[in-house]
């Protein structure tokens, strides 16, 4: 089954001048051309009107998807598959994503993490205590907040001169979290940007130094690479295709500055039968859960959060009968690098 599926790589989460963001469409497909990109999820704060205006689909060889930030006081979503969206600025995500889904949207909770490191920020969240189950998963890293923690308001200068330097990973008690959610449920984690280019950064002091990091360079940073049959070249079919892939946690999210993460694999094996990211496998006789990496790395497998097995190579082995929820985590010379899903037994 393996053998059948193909590595497709993209970036989730970018604004564009259709909300808070100074690059259009045209250039956001040159950024992920010459960045290498296979698909780009544009996800701009309550409206979907590039995608009325006929942007979703294929431009030069890159899948330009339109989804929308559903951005409430409440708590965001990133939401694909809507085709109109709005009134939802005040509302819960108890309310607001139930009515999502009924609208055929397909929701991942938004840069979940409650605090800035500094706590100078407070952002209001409401998950993982949602009563809701209406949505499939979660963005368990986004690069903006990851860098404004550190560049925001100490390190402005050092941040947009070298904005990987104080990357530290996705935030350890939102993985912890996710881990726990999945014990119950499935709940897929994607790689996620939250993308504000600004050419014009003085406008307003709070966003101003965010959003001078230019979109080529983002789209280098944190991307999320999915496993699924080969693209069609029809638009709406492929577009279904890579939602799925992202439901399903059938990806993993990395940080392809630090290396190329091409290549990565997580799955588990118990007689000829191969378990993938995102896969569920009745308890029983022990499993073989593979982990492998195109770079030596410091490689660790965890079974809820507990680190179950690690070593430092390119690849990892690892037998396991214990039921629970197995995922991989790989860190390339000290830099947090590969986070793939988790694969359930239960
Ligand atoms: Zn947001
Ligand atoms: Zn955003």
């Amino acid at each position: 089954m393996m053998k059948d599926l193909l590595e497709y790589k993209g970036v989730i989460h970018v604004h564009t001048a259709y909300s808070d963001s100074s690059g259009r469409m045209p250039y956001a497909v040159e950024c992920a051309r010459k960045t290498g990109a296979d698909y780009v999820i544009i996800a701009d704060h309550n409206t979907l009107q590039s995608r009325r205006e006929g942007w979703e689909g294929w431009h030069d060889g890159v899948l330009l998807v339109i989804g929308v930030e559903v951005t409430s006081v409440k708590g965001h979503a990133l939401v694909l598959g809507l085709e109109r969206c709005g009134g939802w600025r005040h509302a819960h995500p108890d309310v607001y994503l139930p009515q999502v889904e009924r609208l055929g949207g397909t929701a991942f909770i938004a840069h979940p993490e409650r605090t800035h490191r500094g706590k100078l920020f407070r952002r209001p969240q409401a998950w993982p205590n949602l009563k809701t189950q209406c949505y499939v998963g979660i963005e368990i890293w986004s690069f903006m907040h990851d860098w404004i923690e550190w560049a925001f308001p100490w390190h402005p200068i050092a941040g947009v001169r070298n904005p990987g330097a104080g990357i530290v990973g996705p935030h350890p008690e939102v993985l912890r979290q996710w881990d726990q959610v999945a014990l119950g449920r499935h709940i897929s984690g994607i790689g996620a940007l939250d993308a504000h280019e600004r050419r014009y950064p003085i406008r307003r002091l709070d966003w101003s130094l965010l959003k001078v990091l230019p979109m080529e360079h983002l789209f280098r940073t944190v991307r999320t690479h999915v496993l699924t049959t080969e693209w069609s070249g029809d638009a709406g079919a492929d577009i279904a295709t890579l939602g799925r892939a992202l439901a399903a946690g059938r990806c993993f999210t990395a940080y392809d500055l630090a290396g190329d993460s091409t290549g990565s694999r997580f799955f588990a094996r118990r007689g000829g039968k191969v378990a993938l990211m995102g896969d569920e496998v009745t308890r029983g006789a022990a499993l073989e859960f593979v982990a492998t990496v195109p770079r030596e790395a410091e490689i660790a497998l965890l079974r809820n959060s507990e680190v179950i097995a690690a070593g430092t190579g390119s690849e990892l082995v690892h037998h396991d009968a214990a039921p629970g929820v197995y995922r991989v985590e790989a860190h390339l010379g000290g830099k947090p690098w590969v986070f793939t899903n988790h694969i359930y037994v239960r």
